[in-house]
């Protein structure tokens, strides 16, 4: 429990430093962008300059990406509360990933049987489906599958893995699973901290993990990670269900009242 503290603490300060830089940093950036663009515009007649400023927007775009992770990572974004329906979500983020994949990867998406809601910010139910899914891509250079799933998950309390430990009860859960390299357990064991990264320099920040941890725990869920080395990786991700979920839900779909109303 001490250790598990000990991580939480050094999880939050590394994210305030990072995220006072980020946010300064964004600022800089926004004044390289304007005046990129502004002499992109003045150099019309100079198109070999402005194929070398085309690749300065695109190391400025690069990093505006970077440091917005950054923000979202420390809570710099306000989060908003709402139901979220997951069986919504899958289908939401599988049709953005069919569009950016690339053909070499399988996506299959598995709904719940009945709708399944959970209280989150829905950007962030979004951002967890992503962050994961493009952590499967990445382990799958020569292609394979992934798989986004929702479903009802019933826990005894005594569950090896979770992090953080959740209460025996019935939640949500979200999958995503890939047929890729896997991760030896050294590197399974890290994969949640901050700037944890085996991605060559310059492709990873190793906050994409961290950032799906900070969501998870603050949405009092909890993640765990399944992985073997050159079979694949499945992540479950578990949440409280909505007091809505099984009420209200069904009876929005079926469009009349509530009985005893
Ligand atoms: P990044 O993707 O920038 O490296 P993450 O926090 O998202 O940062 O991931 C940390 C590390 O966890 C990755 O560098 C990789 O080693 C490992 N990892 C995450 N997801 C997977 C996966 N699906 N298969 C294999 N390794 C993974």
């Amino acid at each position: 429990v001490q250790e598990r503290s000990d991580q939480a603490k050094r999880m939050e300060s590394l994210g305030n430093l990072a995220g006072g830089v980020a946010h300064d940093f964004n600022n800089i950036l926004a004044i390289i962008a304007n005046y990129t663009d502004f002499v992109i515009d003045e150099t019309r007649d100079r198109p070999d300059v402005q194929a070398d400023l085309a690749h300065v927007r695109t190391a400025v775009e690069r990093a505006t990406s970077l440091t917005r992770q950054l923000l979202t990572f420390t809570r710099g974004d306000a989060i908003q509360l709402r139901d979220v329906d997951l069986n919504a979500a899958i289908a939401e983020v599988h049709a953005v990933l069919e569009r950016t994949i690339g053909e070499h990867i399988t996506l299959i998406a598995v709904p719940a049987p009945t709708p399944l809601t959970v209280h989150a910010d829905p950007g962030q139910i979004h951002q967890i489906l992503l962050n994961l899914a493009i952590n499967a891509r990445d382990a799958m250079p020569d292609g394979g599958t992934i798989v986004l799933e929702a479903n009802v998950a019933t826990l005894d309390g005594d569950e090896l893995n979770m992090q953080p430990p959740l209460p025996a009860g019935t939640y949500a859960r979200l999958l995503v699973s890939d047929t890729g390299e896997g991760m030896t357990a050294e590197t399974a064991a890290r994969i949640f901290e901050p700037f944890f990264t085996t991605k060559p320099r310059g492709s990873g920040t190793g906050l994409g993990l961290a950032t799906v941890y900070g969501i998870v725990a603050e949405s009092n869920g909890s993640i765990n990670v399944y992985s073997e080395l050159g079979v694949g990786t499945t992540f479950r991700i578990y949440l409280p269900i909505a007091a809505t979920s099984r009420s209200t839900a069904v009876v929005h779909r079926s469009g009349s009242p509530p009985r005893g109303d």
